[in-house]
């Protein structure tokens, strides 16, 4: 109750937050992750981390909840996110300590949150779609720190080919369904050896071996239903009486096959994707009239070829028509790894693509393939936004600069916690800081007057230990990572500074504010009722 409540909520986020907190940045430390089976996973990534971690706690939770609200809305900045809500909770201790009262705190966050995301906007650069130079680097900056250095110029230019390839304009605006980017693991080789595919990998081989392995000029078919006899709903029992009528009942299904075959060929296809099984008498047909099919292909990988071909998926086969079909450069089966797979590529404009990703080894394809996630993540918000700011701190401590000029408007406790606000900024850049092993204190001090000085995108080299200009040396993130991670932070703080008491309740059940430990989607990353 009360004070206590208060305190071990405050706790409990703090701890999280610090858990995380030695893996911010390029110089941050690993984390490994053992679960009860044994099994484990390191990384760096704070989205997994948290994700992975068996946390109790509902205020813990709460702040897990922040990581993943960044996650789902920007795909980066986890850590960012969960490390400033755990200082944003220090710094209110600090003031409750002083009897500053959390309806006080609440408030003072509230208008320091407010002004932050206009000063940010304020600060934001504008980059344009085409500028690949400025979105490779955002790409490299958010893969910095995460185990695929070797290969970060290979991966931030397929990271922004990929996103410009399937990026559309709806409504006026450029959106990206990340959706559309399907990334394909396959051990062996070396990260360089990653490609991005003209078009999509599916991970299936021909059903026939008598079937082509590669058609040029492909036209595809994709079809939803069963290439097979239907089986009847209901048990129905035919009885025969003399073996001519079993010959016809036997020729009238291959004849249904056939049928089936010929439709497909008469509209020009010569390739087939088909959602669910073909008949082992179809799979012979199709493969005398020389059309390469592949069955038991998945829903979201149909859907995939139907916007990277410009098909229309049939429903019935009946149905299809020469406008349906799909078209290809090539579509070829190809062994990799050791195991086979369909490669349909040289399409015209395909708004979906497959990446394929190489590496020596599962851990190191998984950390991969992590990296490049962020990578793509940070790229289709630069190109929906179009802005940028400066990383390494930077932005951090201008805001939390420009912050503290704000709060001089403000008086009494409501200016200490505006303040207090402003200063749990400073926790990005000393924190990049303390995990390069670099001198968090000194440090400050100095970027603190280069920023007095008019230095908005002075930030920190984490490698050479000194501030530079973030702009000159190209570590860039979307002015989405930081919005959000402000945003989400100071929501999951406030929330949990309004708690006065925790109740053993007896079930919440579905539907309720926190129902099953979690919280319900926080949609576009507020939370719901918080009173903002
Ligand atoms: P998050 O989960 O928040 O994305 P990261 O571990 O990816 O955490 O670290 C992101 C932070 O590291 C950002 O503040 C970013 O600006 C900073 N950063 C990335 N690359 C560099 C670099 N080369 N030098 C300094 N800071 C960097
Ligand atoms: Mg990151």
């Amino acid at each position: 109750m009360g004070r206590d409540a208060q305190r071990m909520n405050i706790l409990a986020g703090r701890i999280v937050a610090e858990t995380i907190k030695t893996t911010l940045g390029p110089r941050g430390m690993d984390k490994m992750l053992v679960d009860s089976m044994g099994d484990v996973v390191i990384t760096n990534d704070g989205a997994t981390i948290l994700k992975e971690m068996d946390i109790a706690h509902p205020a813990a939770k709460m702040i897990v909840e922040v990581a993943k609200t960044q996650d789902d809305e920007v795909g980066d900045g986890t850590t960012t996110a969960v490390v400033i809500a755990g200082e944003l909770l220090k710094k209110a201790e600090e003031l409750l300590e002083q009897n500053v009262h959390s309806t006080v705190i609440a408030s003072g966050y509230k208008i320091a949150a407010e002004e932050a995301q206009n000063i940010m906007e304020n600060i934001a650069t504008n980059i344009d779609l085409d500028d690949e130079q400025m979105l490779t680097k955002v790409a490299n900056t958010a893969m910095t720190g995460k185990g695929a250095e070797k290969a970060q110029d290979t991966l931030g230019k397929l990271a922004v080919a990929a996103v410009k390839q399937v990026v559309e304009k709806v409504n006026g605006n450029w959106e990206v369904d990340l959706d559309n980017i399907k990334i394909e693991k396959k051990i062996g080789g070396s990260v360089e050896d990653s490609t991005l595919i003209n078009g999509i990998i599916v991970d299936k081989e021909r059903v026939h071996s008598g079937m082509p392995e590669r058609v040029k000029d492909a036209r595809i078919a994709l079809v939803a239903t069963a290439m097979e006899v239907k089986e009847t709903e209901t048990d129905a029992e035919i009885r025969i009486s003399d073996p001519d009528m079993l010959q016809k009942f036997i020729e009238q299904e291959e004849t249904m096959l056939q049928r089936m075959v010929e439709k497909i060929k008469s509209v020009g296809a010569n390739v087939v994707f088909c959602q669910k099984g073909i008949d082992d008498l179809a799979q012979h047909y199709l493969a005398k009239e020389g059309i390469l099919a592949v069955r038991r292909v998945k829903k979201s990988d149909m859907k995939a070829l139907a916007r990277a071909t410009n098909a229309r998926v049939a429903t019935k086969i009946e149905d299809l028509s020469e406008s349906d079909l799909g078209k290809a450069g090539i579509v070829e089966e190809r062994r990799i790894a050791g195991d086979e797979m369909i490669f349909v590529e040289d399409c015209e404009d395909p708004k979906s693509v497959s990446l394929l990703l190489r590496g020596g080894t599962e851990h190191f394809i998984d950390s991969v393939e992590r990296a490049l996630d962020d990578a793509i993540g940070v790229v289709a918000s630069v190109i929906e936004d179009g802005t940028v700011v400066a990383g390494g701190g930077a932005i951090d401590m201008e805001i939390a600069r420009r912050l503290g000029e704000v709060a001089d408007r403000y008086s009494g406790r409501e200016q200490l916690a505006i303040k207090a606000f402003a200063d749990s900024l400073e926790i990005i850049p000393r924190t990049l800081a303390e995990n390069a092993g670099l001198d968090p204190i000194d440090l400050l001090v100095n970027l603190r007057s280069r920023h007095e000085s008019d230095g908005t995108n002075i930030g920190l080299d984490v490698f050479e230990g000194k501030p530079v200009d973030m702009f000159e040396e190209g570590i860039l993130e979307p002015l989405r990572i930081k919005e959000q991670a402000v945003k989400s932070a100071s929501e999951a703080a406030i929330m949990i500074l309004r708690i006065d008491d925790v109740i053993a309740a007896s079930d919440l059940g579905k539907g309720a504010a926190m129902g099953g430990g979690g919280m319900p989607d926080m949609g576009g990353g507020g939370m719901p009722g918080m009173g903002m």
